[in-house]
């Protein structure tokens, strides 16, 4: 395993498509720290799992992604814990849907922080290790939001069309340093933040969550079935190998067509 003895840390990876690349990660024999929210002793359960599982150091830290200095303190303590930090996978997101004029100010304010300054404030922490080593990885989890809009999302639109700007940005300034920054812009993944939006939907129109799920694919994507956190992995895996390591600044789509549109 070409990926064994790095060390990743996978912001907001107690759920979802974090955990999805986490995991990943873990099977190819990369040390991680984990991040996020939740349940401590699930987050305990989780940690020591993947530890058992696939034998490797797994860490885990509930730094606020929406504070730029425990993002900072995030990435020092994982190079403090780890004694380095190799793959950097900026995830953490949170959602929130309104029309514009009725969009909540502090809404728009935790989305900006969370989806998009928190990148910043990780890649700006993360990169001058990396440029030592000579060796980084940094993914950012962008979304088909990044690349076309929808609307009553436009908190969401705005953060991750600038995710793919800052991604573009670093990947140009670390061309040269043995470092690759690329962003994945997933379609539809059936996760928590996908489920309470359903939830939403078949509330407002009186169906189930079923009737949505279907309703939601058709909206955007040619294919109707939902991309999966394993998938997303696999792809950060991908990213992290030799293979691509000329790939840097791309905006890769795993989005069932949505943006082929
Ligand atoms: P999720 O709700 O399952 O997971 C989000 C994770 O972020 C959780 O671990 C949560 O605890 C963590 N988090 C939230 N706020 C945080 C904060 N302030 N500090 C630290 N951690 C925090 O959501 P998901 O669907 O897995 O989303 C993960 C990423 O993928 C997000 O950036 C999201 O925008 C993106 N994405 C999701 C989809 C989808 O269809 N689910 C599609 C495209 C992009």
């Amino acid at each position: 395993m070409a990926l064994t003895g790095k060390v990743a840390l996978v912001t907001g990876s107690t759920s979802g498509i974090g955990l999805g690349v986490a995991r990943a990660l873990a099977a190819e024999g990369v040390d991680l720290m984990l991040n996020g929210f939740g349940d401590p002793a699930a987050i305990e359960t989780l940690r020591a799992g993947l530890a058992t599982e696939f034998g490797v150091r797994v860490a885990y830290d509930g730094a606020d992604l929406s504070k730029a200095a425990e993002v900072a303190a995030l990435i020092e303590r994982t190079e403090a814990q780890f004694g380095r930090l190799d793959i950097l996978v900026n995830n953490a997101g949170i959602q929130f849907t309104a029309a514009i004029e009725e969009f909540p100010v502090e809404k728009w304010d935790a989305i900006i922080a969370i989806n998009l300054s928190a990148v910043f404030h990780g890649m700006r922490a993360a990169l001058p290790g990396m440029k030592a080593r000579r060796w980084g990885r940094i993914i950012n989890i962008a979304s088909a939001h990044g690349l076309v809009a929808s609307a009553n999302k436009i908190a969401y639109v705005a953060a991750k069309h600038g995710v793919i700007g800052a991604t573009k940005v670093a990947a140009i300034e670390t061309a040269n340093d043995g470092i690759t920054v690329n962003a994945i812009c997933p379609g539809w993944v059936l996760t928590p933040l996908v489920e309470k939006q359903l939830a939403d939907r078949a509330a407002a129109s009186g169906t189930d969550l079923d009737t949505e799920k279907t309703k939601l694919l058709q909206e955007k994507q040619p294919m109707i079935e939902f991309t999966t956190p394993a998938k997303i992995g696999a792809l950060a895996v991908f990213l992290c190998s030799d293979a691509a390591s000329t790939m840097t600044g791309a905006s890769l789509s795993m989005d069932g067509g949505w943006v082929a549109q």
